[in-house]
């Protein structure tokens, strides 16, 4: 009888999960992704195939999840999470955020394991504190186009603090803030691989707005570097994963394009509703619990993505 643990990633195709995926085997686990395939794909996870480790069952999770034997550790990290894909998916999304999460609670409470869910920066809306800490409660428009992906995140958290509070469940919350990295979708619409993949195509690039909007992007090693610590830890509170280095989205533009050496231009096109003005992680205290912070800088993360998509689109420097 193998004494390895034994972890079950949801939204294990997609580009999250696959990389938590490749870092709990390496870590020793036992690992059983579950994905309806609704955003991710199959690619992401074929390197895994034959590797007798790694089980993958094709499972939309807003249904009820039978899982045979032992499960240690859960990591719910299934919904949608671009823009355009939640936009476009209202009810999967809200589906996914409530029932999904009621669903690997029970999992979890029946198995005894510990819960781990991808919750998001986007709990904090359009906020009116600079940079966001933990003890924020956010401006997030309930009724707003994303609002179905904020409320199904909030409450997903509210329902995970019932289970730790009422059941006594041993659960872990991450906001994760835009993190990006190889596998990402090149059509999800998120900014990183929408500039990446317009400048390599000589596309010009679809600045949202007048582009002064800020984000901080995160390399995917250290985001799933600052989950993994968190899923051992004993912080039952949510915790901010993210890289703090802020910049705008036009600035954002302009990097992608010197990097790809493109001659594309920058088209600017009219500002989603809701869309944040300002986003920027306090990791205070991830710092402090978990002894974690960023090591990629920007310039070696986006050089690795931008040499992904160069193979992904057969386009060589
Ligand atoms: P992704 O779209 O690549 O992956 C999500 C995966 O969930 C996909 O493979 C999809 O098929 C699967 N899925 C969706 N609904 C499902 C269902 N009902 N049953 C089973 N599988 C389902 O997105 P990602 O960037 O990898 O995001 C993963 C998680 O991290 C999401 O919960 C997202 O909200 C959260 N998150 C991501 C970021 C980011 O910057 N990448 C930021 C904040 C939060
Ligand atoms: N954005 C943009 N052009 C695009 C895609 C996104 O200007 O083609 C902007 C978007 O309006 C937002 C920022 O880039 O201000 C980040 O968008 P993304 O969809 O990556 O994620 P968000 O942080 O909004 O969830």
């Amino acid at each position: 009888m193998s004494q390895k643990k034994t972890a079950v990633v949801t939204g294990a195709a997609g580009f999250l999960g696959s990389h938590l995926s490749d870092l709990l085997l390496g870590e020793g686990y036992k690992v059983i992704g579950l994905d309806n395939l609704l955003t991710g794909n199959v690619r992401n996870i074929e390197h895994l195939a034959g590797n007798p480790d790694f089980d993958f069952i094709k499972h939309d999770v807003t249904k009820f999840i039978y899982i045979p034997g032992k499960v240690d550790l859960i990591f719910h990290f299934a919904s949608p999470a671009s823009p355009i894909d939640y936009l476009e998916l209202p009810i999967q999304t809200l589906k996914v955020g409530s029932l999904g999460t009621h669903n690997t609670l029970g999992l979890a409470k029946e198995k005894g394991a510990t819960f781990l869910i991808a919750s998001t920066s986007e709990c904090y809306g359009d906020p009116l504190e600079h940079p966001q800490k933990e003890t924020y409660w956010g401006n997030v428009n309930p009724v707003g186009p994303r609002g179905v992906y904020d409320e199904a995140k909030r409450f997903a958290e509210a329902m995970t603090m019932g289970y730790h509070r009422y059941h006594k469940l041993d659960t872990k919350i991450v906001r994760i803030f835009n993190t990006y990295g190889p596998r990402m979708r090149l059509e999800d619409g998120r900014v990183v691989p929408a500039f990446i993949g317009q400048a390599l195509q000589g596309n010009d690039l679809t600045v949202f707005g007048d582009g002064s909007q800020t984000r901080s992007f995160c390399y995917v090693s250290d985001l799933l570097a600052g989950i993994y610590k968190l899923s051992q830890s004993t912080y039952h509170e949510p915790c901010n994963i993210g890289n703090p280095t802020e910049m705008t989205v036009l600035q954002f533009a302009e990097k992608i394009l010197k990097v790809t050496g493109s001659k594309s231009k920058i088209d600017f096109r009219p500002l989603p509703v809701d869309d944040p003005k300002v986003r920027q992680p306090d990791i205070t205290l991830a710092r402090r619990i978990l002894g974690w912070e960023p090591k990629v800088s920007f310039d070696e993360g986006i050089a690795q993505t931008v040499a992904y998509f160069r193979d992904f689109l057969g386009i060589h420097a």
